[in-house]
């Protein structure tokens, strides 16, 4: 768990900048939170008027979800609505793009001030998590290679200035640490977690048709061997190779005529959906292999031997859940389309 240190300076930085009113009553807020004392009065005393450092109500009662990204479930959850979206977003891109998170290293609601202080931490409010703790301890920099900061910025960039990262303290680094920058009020939160397929409120909106990947002639990899073992599994012969080459592109010719589509060899949408088959717990055979290929070049790895068994159902939940996807173990179009993805 990261001492939050950097609530002082983001105190001190509100200060410098008490221009909106936003600021001003944050930092009045720290500042009453600080005038009436020690962490005894904080958890026995009402918390219903204190708010952690970046204004959002810090308490014992918080509406709280449960956060799970590949193997990890965040102790305690993280606040419902928009933070959760928000939070669990950048959880899963760190867990895919950055470095797989570890069970038992990751922290979000934690409800305790500051080290060293009287204010409330951002974890207090479920609006922060850690990721990965021992590895990017407090006090150090550079615990990320370049390619790993790059991957973090490119998260950031997409949460429109929403998030911060404990990286990012001009003082003290925390780069195990990630929190929401904005206020409760600040519309750039809501609109963020509409932009991530949240509400600001509620749970995911209605669900849409998934968006598959095009694939054709030329491209390899784990999604080509996919649509081999998919080809396999509708009786059409071919090495399963994960390279799309002429032979494959003859097969999904001959399956696409039989289906009556576009017999064009390119693999989208409409050959994709005809093509998937929904396997679950007890389903043997060519589309399995393709799920259990999928699922272990992601990182939730598991025997690749064409069984659904057991521990290929806790690693397909897994992986449903790492994508917001319901996380019933059970692989039909939405989770074949994300894991050709
Ligand atoms: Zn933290």
């Amino acid at each position: 768990m990261c001492n939050d240190h950097h609530g002082l300076e983001q105190a001190r930085n509100l200060a410098a900048a008490a221009g909106s009113p936003l600021n001003r009553r944050l930092f009045l807020g720290g500042a009453a939170a600080a005038a009436v004392g020690g962490f005894a009065l904080l958890t026995a005393g009402p918390a219903a008027a204190a708010t952690s450092q970046n204004g959002w109500p810090a308490s014992t009662t918080l509406p709280l979800s449960t956060l799970t990204v590949g193997a990890v479930t965040f102790p305690q959850g993280v606040r419902s609505g928009a933070p959760h979206t928000i939070l669990g977003y950048v959880a899963r891109r760190f867990n895919n793009e950055v470095e797989t998170l570890r069970k038992g290293e990751c922290w979000g609601y934690n409800f305790r001030t500051i080290s060293g202080s009287s204010s409330y931490s951002n974890h207090a409010s479920g609006t922060a998590i850690d990721v990965n703790a021992p590895e990017h301890f407090l006090g150090a920099s550079g615990t990320f290679s370049a390619a790993q900061v790059r991957a973090i910025r490119s998260i950031l960039a997409a949460c429109d200035g929403v998030v911060r990262w404990g990286g990012d303290y001009s003082t003290r680094k925390d780069e195990m640490h990630f929190e929401l920058n904005r206020g409760p009020s600040d519309p750039a939160v809501a609109a963020l977690a509409r932009k991530l397929g949240g509400s600001s409120s509620t749970p995911a909106p209605a669900p849409t048709s998934p968006t598959w990947r095009v694939v054709r002639r030329g491209q390899q990899g784990y999604y080509v061997v996919a649509l081999q073992r998919l080809l396999r599994q509708h009786g059409r012969t071919l090495t399963v190779d994960g390279v799309f080459g002429s032979g494959t592109e003859a097969q999904v010719i001959g399956f696409q005529r039989s289906r009556g589509l576009v017999a064009d060899g390119i693999v989208g949408a409409k050959t994709w959906t005809a093509l998937q088959v929904t396997r679950q717990e007890g389903s043997r055979g060519h589309a399995v292999f393709g799920i259990q290929h999928c699922v272990s070049v992601k990182g939730f790895r598991t025997t690749q031997d064409g069984i659904f068994g057991p521990g290929t159902k806790s690693v397909v939940i897994a992986f449903q859940r790492s994508k917001g996807l319901a996380a019933d173990g059970v692989v039909g179009p939405r989770t074949w389309a994300a894991l050709v993805a």
